[in-house]
């Protein structure tokens, strides 16, 4: 497989580069037959009657291809356009719009929305799922508020409560310093919601550090520690929550500057993109080639059944 990955890449352009490339990532160690598992008796085609990329099992007689079984099967956008979508969202830090992107791609904007909902559901799924933490190791949480603006909202939509995260959803993350990041949509921020996340996704013996306001919900845990943020205390020792700040702060900058508004309802798929970055970043040593196959990989198992419910539209054909 090619070391980079840029914009020239025949990939992404070129249909039979497309599919050998799919190929090799949905099957390592060579083709092998989605309706009943074999890889003896799997012959490639050859091309001739079917098109190229058609495999044939000998033991259910059934033919496929490597796109079966995944949101690429009956797609009516070529691989080479989900490819690209792919890289473009691995590869830019801060995410990428669907009106960017169907600049770049050159697709209808619904058609850009739904391949990055789909996209990002992918890397929903290879989110890591255990424990953070352990002995030794450090989880700072924290949470922050995402959301439209008040005043731009019509007023007789606006809160007059609002101030802080009032009107605004609510998002609650942990990361293991030198790890990975768990960001939760979570509808308040009492310690009765955090606990049963924070019971299920800290590792006993780990240390946690939170600010003032999220050690409420770790209160009688004997390795948590806090700043005091209320009485201007940010850093004791080691005792800090720059790490999640740094996190949010990537996210806000996303949410904000490219995503501009992000609906409750999806939100989830949003925090699962920004945490899906992080989680493969560079600095863990992934490269921009090896994070999007990762989030291609997201792509296996996937159907095309997701309902676009922009503006009441019907389900947008692919
Ligand atoms: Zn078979």
């Amino acid at each position: 497989m090619t070391a980079t990955v840029n914009l020239t890449n025949p990939i992404f352009t070129d249909l039979d580069a497309a599919r050998a490339h799919f190929e090799a990532i949905r099957w390592p160690q060579g083709a092998y037959c989605p309706f009943c598992g074999q890889t003896d008796t799997v012959k490639g085609l050859g091309g001739k009657s079917m098109g190229p990329g058609w495999f044939h099992c000998n033991d259910c007689r059934k033919k496929f291809t490597a796109a079966v079984g995944t949101i690429y099967e009956r797609s009516h956008i070529p691989m080479t356009k989900w490819l690209l979508a792919t890289h473009l969202m691995c590869a830019s830090k801060k995410g990428m719009s669907a009106h960017q992107m169907h600049r770049m791609i050159g697709l209808p904007y619904k058609t850009a929305w739904f391949m990055a909902h789909r996209i990002r559901e992918g890397m929903r799924e290879l989110n890591p799922r255990g424990p953070l933490g352990g002995n030794g190791k450090t989880v700072e949480f924290d949470e922050t508020y995402v959301g439209g603006k008040e005043k731009n909202k019509h007023a007789n939509k606006r809160n007059k409560r609002n101030i802080g995260g009032t009107g605004k959803e609510a998002v609650f993350s942990l990361v293991e310093r030198g790890g990975k990041v768990r960001s939760h949509h979570v509808p308040n921020v009492t310690a009765k919601t955090l606990r049963p996340i924070m019971d299920d996704q800290i590792a006993t013996e780990t240390r946690t550090m939170s600010d003032d306001g999220g050690a409420r919900a770790r209160h009688g845990e004997p390795n948590h520690h806090a700043v005091n943020h209320s009485i201007g205390e940010y850093v004791r020792g080691d005792v800090h929550t720059n790490t999640i700040e740094g996190y949010f702060s990537i996210m806000k900058r996303g949410i904000t500057g490219v995503y501009h508004h992000v609906s409750a309802q999806h939100l989830k798929r949003y925090l699962a993109e920004f945490d899906f970055r992080y989680n493969e970043r560079s600095a863990l040593a992934v490269t921009d080639v090896e994070r999007t196959e990762k989030a291609v990989r997201g792509v296996i198992g996937k159907r095309m059944t997701y309902k676009q419910p922009v503006g009441g539209q019907d389900q947008v054909s692919l």
